[in-house]
């Protein structure tokens, strides 16, 4: 099938909500995509921050290769070697709680909405079912996800949402004081908003922010679909602001391109999942599991996040300096090899032209360039992909 018969037949036969550049991908290998006529693309969007030991990595395609000749599915009805493994490495690189699976990010949220509902419910009875979310926050397109995005354009035509979510402004801690009362049960952060624009809070806010819930006995509900796995140079990004949250959800890279997603919990958090109170027919699913656990032990293996912080400083440092001899670039942020480029302009322009250059990057909440390379990115491809970018950038400055 040729690349443009591929673009019909979508067109033709899939609904029409993702707006989609017109390239055919069809092979992969480390950091760079390959389309239908064999042009070679440097990868620095890694499938929305899925791909983070980059495509095709051998140790992943041998644990699913290995793991779907042996057993593919199996239901949590019984018992299963890999899934019972990944939990437990899981639960040692955060909270050191317990785990439940799911398929995706929306669907971690989902289970940690319930979980913590179920938990305020438990103690205190009926009435203390409140959620408190962040302006600007992005947690995912199911009902209960959505409803804790605070970004109205989601919503429109949407509604109703679920009751009981209360939106803060970002960065202010007397509101979110406010407003964590005896009818709340979680406060759900991202430890950066990547998807409103690499949004960072101010210095202090989380550490704040983290009293306060301890103070209340409100839960802390880190969501680290996008910014967990290593991507900021440490498993979770808590770990980099010195925050211990008491749930935590995972998806995007965890097995590195498959399906899956987990929430994590303090055990006496986790308790209150008994039987019958929350499932999902296919997470936890053992191919998804043994690609989770070759993502595990890449991550875990000696000097790999130092490499990260030190490959992210490289591209932060290399954006800098590209912004610094241009107007159109008004800021560069980020942590990890998770970076924005906050443009004067609208961005969706200049990644199409990034992407006819060969590098794939990102335009995220209307004016920012987001790149999000694979973690096992080469300082020698960080450097090409900053030369792309030059190289598309009109020396007169993007007209917006
Ligand atoms: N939460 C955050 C912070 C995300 O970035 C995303 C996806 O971009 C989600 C939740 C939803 O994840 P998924 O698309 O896997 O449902």
């Amino acid at each position: 099938m040729t690349g443009a018969e591929a673009i019909a037949l979508t067109q033709r036969y899939q609904m029409g909500n993702y707006s989609r550049f017109p390239v055919t991908f069809v092979r992969g290998e480390g950091s760079w995509l390959y389309d239908d006529l064999g042009k070679p693309y440097l990868d620095f969007l890694g499938g929305i921050a899925v791909a983070i030991l980059g495509h095709a990595h051998p140790a992943v395609t041998r644990a699913i290769e290995e793991q779907a000749g042996r057993l593919v599915h199996v239901s949590n009805l019984f018992h299963v070697p890999v899934q019972a493994r990944l939990g437990e490495r899981l639960s040692n690189a955060t909270t050191g709680g317990k785990v439940f699976f799911c398929n995706s990010g929306t669907e971690a949220n989902e289970a940690a909405i319930k979980l913590a509902r179920r938990w305020a419910y438990d103690r205190h009875g009926e009435g203390r079912h409140g959620i408190v979310v962040l302006e600007g926050s992005f947690h995912g397109r199911t009902y209960g996800g959505l409803s804790a995005t605070a970004q109205p354009k989601f919503h429109q035509g949407f509604e109703p949402l679920l009751p009981g979510f209360a939106t803060v402004p970002l960065g202010d801690i007397g509101a979110l004081d406010e407003a964590l009362t005896d009818r709340v049960c979680a406060f759900f952060v991202e430890m950066i908003q990547v998807e409103s624009g690499v949004r960072m809070h101010p210095p202090g806010y989380l550490k704040e922010a983290e009293t306060l819930c301890r103070r209340k006995g409100v839960l802390l509900v880190a969501d680290e679909i996008q910014t967990g796995m290593g991507r900021t140079g440490s498993f979770l990004a808590s770990d980099r602001f010195d925050i211990v949250p008491d749930v935590v959800t995972l998806a995007k890279g965890i097995a590195n391109g498959l399906p899956l997603g987990a929430v994590v919990a303090r055990d006496e958090v986790a308790a209150v999942f008994v039987p019958g109170t929350h499932g999902s027919t296919f997470g936890g699913n053992p191919v998804c599991c043994a690609a989770a656990l070759a993502v595990m032990d890449v991550l875990e293996s000696d000097g790999f996040y130092d490499a990260v912080v030190r490959k992210g400083d490289r591209l932060l440092g290399g954006l800098s300096e590209i912004a610094g001899r241009r107007t159109d670039i008004l800021n560069v942020r980020g942590v990890g090899l998770m970076v924005g480029a906050e443009m004067a302009c609208e961005t969706k322009p200049v990644a199409a032209k990034c992407l006819d250059a060969g590098l794939v990057v990102n335009a995220a909440a209307g004016t920012i360039l987001r790149f999000l390379p694979p973690l096992t990115v080469t300082e020698g491809e960080i450097d090409r992909a900053l030369e792309i970018l030059s190289s598309v950038l009109p020396a007169e400055g993007w007209a917006s």
